[in-house]
C-alpha cells in the first residue's frame, strides 16, 4: 500500500492501533482469496481495491469534502443512496466485519450485542477505520434494538441522522417510508447545501440501478454449472460495492461478467461439476468477514448464491426510471426500498419465498442458514426458515457465529459434515 500515513494523522487516526490492523490483513488474505486456483482476471482490480483499502478509496472522499462535498455514512441497505448522489453526495457503507474492532465497541455495549453493532461501533470510537473517521454524518435507522441503542452512543461522538423504518408491509406502512424518505431528502439538502431535483435524481436512480444490474448479472452467473467464479469473490464484490464509487464499480463488474460468461460458453468452472451447491441465507457479511465462505469453499463445496444484505437483497428489484416529478420518483424509491425482506419486519413471508425461489434458480443442493451471535431477529426467523424448507425437501443447517476464529474448527466439522451428507 502507498504511505497514508499523513492522512490518516490528519484523520486522527491511532495510528499505532491502526498499524496492528494492516499488519494481518495481507497475510489473511493471501491465504484466504490469492490461494484460490483459476481465479478470474478480473478479480484484480478487487485485490488491488483490498490491498489499497484504507488508502485510495479514502483519499478520494477526501478529494470530494476538499471540494465542498459531503459524505454519508450508511448501515443499512434501506437507506436509499440515490438521495445522496442526487445532492452531490457520496453514500458509503460503514458496517464493521473485522473482529479487530469488536473489544473496542465492547467498550460501550454490551456483550451480548451482535458483533456487526460492536465492531462498527469500535471502528469509530476506537480512531482505526478512515471510513469512520471521514464520514461528516452517520444514517442510522430503525431495524433493530441493539443499532438503535447504538445510535445514541455514536450521536455523542459524531453527528447522527436516523431513518424510522416501518416494521410491516401495509399500504400506510410503504406511504410512511415514502414519508421517511423525503425527510430524509430535507436533511441531504440541508447537509450538502444543494436541492435534489427530479433530473439529479432521475440521474442517480439509472447510476444506481446499472449498479444493481451489473450485481444481478454476476450473481446470474453463478447459475451454471460449472460455476465459474468462487463464491468467495463475489462476496468480495458485493461487499466493495457498499463503498465504491457506482459507476467505476459498475464498469468493473461489468468487465469480470463478460470474462465469466465467457468462461461459461467454454464449461470452464473453478470448482468441479459435482461440487454440492450451497445457499447462505441470514445476517449480512461486512468486509472482512469472508469466515464461513472460506470454510464451505475449502469443505468441497461451493458457495453459488447468498440470501442477505451483503447477496441479493441489496441489488433484487429496481426502482422505477419512468417517473419525472419529484414526488413519483420517491414513491417509486419507497416501493423499490420496501420490498426488502429483512427479518426486522413482521410478518415476512416475503424472504422464505426468495429463498425458495433462489433455491430453485441457483439449484442448490443444501442451505446453510447462518446469524451472527445475539441476532435476535435472524435466529428467531430460523425456526420459520427452517420449517420451510424442510416441507420443500431441501437440506439446511443452522448456524451461528461471530467475527473471532475460536468456532472455526467447529464449525469446519459441521460444515464437513453437511457437504458429506449432500455429496452427489
Ligand atoms: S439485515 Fe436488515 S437491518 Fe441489516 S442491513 Fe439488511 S436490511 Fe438492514
Ligand atoms: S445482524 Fe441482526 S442484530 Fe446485528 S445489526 Fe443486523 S439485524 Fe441487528
Amino acid at each position: 500500500m502507498a504511505d497514508y500515513r499523513q492522512m490518516w494523522t490528519d484523520l486522527g487516526m491511532d495510528l499505532e492501533k491502526h498499524d496492528l490492523l494492516c499488519e494481518v490483513l495481507p497475510e489473511v488474505y493471501t491465504n484466504i482469496y490469492l490461494e484460490q486456483e483459476n481465479r478470474p482476471e478480473g478479480m484484480e482490480y478487487f485485490n488491488f481495491v483490498v490491498s489499497e483499502i484504507h488508502g485510495v478509496r479514502p483519499a478520494e472522499l477526501i478529494e470530494h469534502q476538499k471540494k465542498g462535498g459531503k459524505v454519508f455514512g450508511t448501515f443499512c441497505i434501506f437507506v436509499p443512496d440515490e438521495v445522496v448522489f442526487a445532492a452531490g453526495g457520496i453514500a458509503t457503507g460503514l458496517c464493521g466485519g473485522s473482529q479487530f474492532w469488536v473489544p473496542e465497541g465492547e467498550k460501550v455495549l454490551p456483550a451480548n450485542t451482535c458483533p456487526l453493532i460492536k465492531a462498527s461501533v469500535g471502528a469509530r470510537l476506537g480512531r482505526t477505520c478512515p471510513f469512520f473517521r471521514i464520514a461528516d454524518i452517520y444514517i442510522g435507522e430503525t431495524t433493530c434494538d441493539g443499532k438503535k441503542k447504538a445510535w445514541e452512543i455514536l450521536s455523542q461522538d459524531v453527528p447522527v441522522y436516523v431513518m424510522d423504518l416501518p416494521q410491516m408491509k401495509r399500504v400506510k406502512d410503504i406511504a410512511a417510508w415514502e414519508d421517511e424518505i423525503k425527510l430524509f431528502m430535507q436533511k441531504v439538502e440541508e447537509v450538502t447545501g444543494n436541492k435534489v431535483t427530479s433530473e439529479g435524481l432521475a440521474e442517480s436512480i439509472r447510476l444506481i440501478n446499472e449498479k444493481r444490474k451489473a450485481l444481478a448479472r454476476l450473481y446470474n452467473s453463478r447459475k451454471n454449472s460449472p460455476v465459474p467464479i468462487s463464491g468467495k469473490d463475489v462476496l468480495l464484490a458485493t461487499q466493495i460495492a457498499f463503498y465504491d464509487d457506482p459507476a467505476r464499480f459498475t464498469a468493473q463488474t461489468n468487465a469480470l461478467c463478460d470474462e465469466l460468461e465467457a468462461r461459461v460458453a467454454k464449461g470452464e468452472g473453478v470448482f468441479p461439476v459435482n461440487a454440492p451447491r450451497i445457499m447462505i441465507t441470514g445476517t449480512p457479511m461486512a468486509i472482512p468477514n469472508w469466515k464461513l465462505h472460506h470454510l464451505i469453499e475449502t469443505s468441497g463445496a461451493a458457495v453459488v448464491v447468498e440470501e442477505m444484505c451483503t447477496g441479493t437483497r441489496y441489488f433484487d428489484n429496481l426502482v422505477d426510471e419512468s417517473q419525472a416529478t419529484l414526488e413519483g420518483q420517491i414513491r417509486a424509491l419507497a416501493e423499490r426500498y420496501m420490498k426488502i425482506n429483512c427479518a426486522c419486519f413482521t410478518p415476512n413471508p416475503g424472504r422464505i419465498d426468495d429463498i425458495l425461489r433462489l433455491a430453485k434458480e441457483y439449484k442448490v443442493d443444501g442451505i446453510i442458514d447462518a446469524n451472527l451471535k445475539f441476532c435476535g431477529l435472524y435466529s428467531t426467523e430460523s425456526y420459520n426458515v427452517q420449517n420451510a424448507l424442510k416441507e420443500a425437501g431441501i437440506p439446511v443447517m443452522h448456524l451461528e457465529t461471530d467475527y473471532s476464529e475460536q468456532d472455526a474448527e467447529q464449525l469446519r466439522t459441521r460444515i464437513e459434515a453437511f457437504v458429506e451428507m449432500l455429496g452427489k
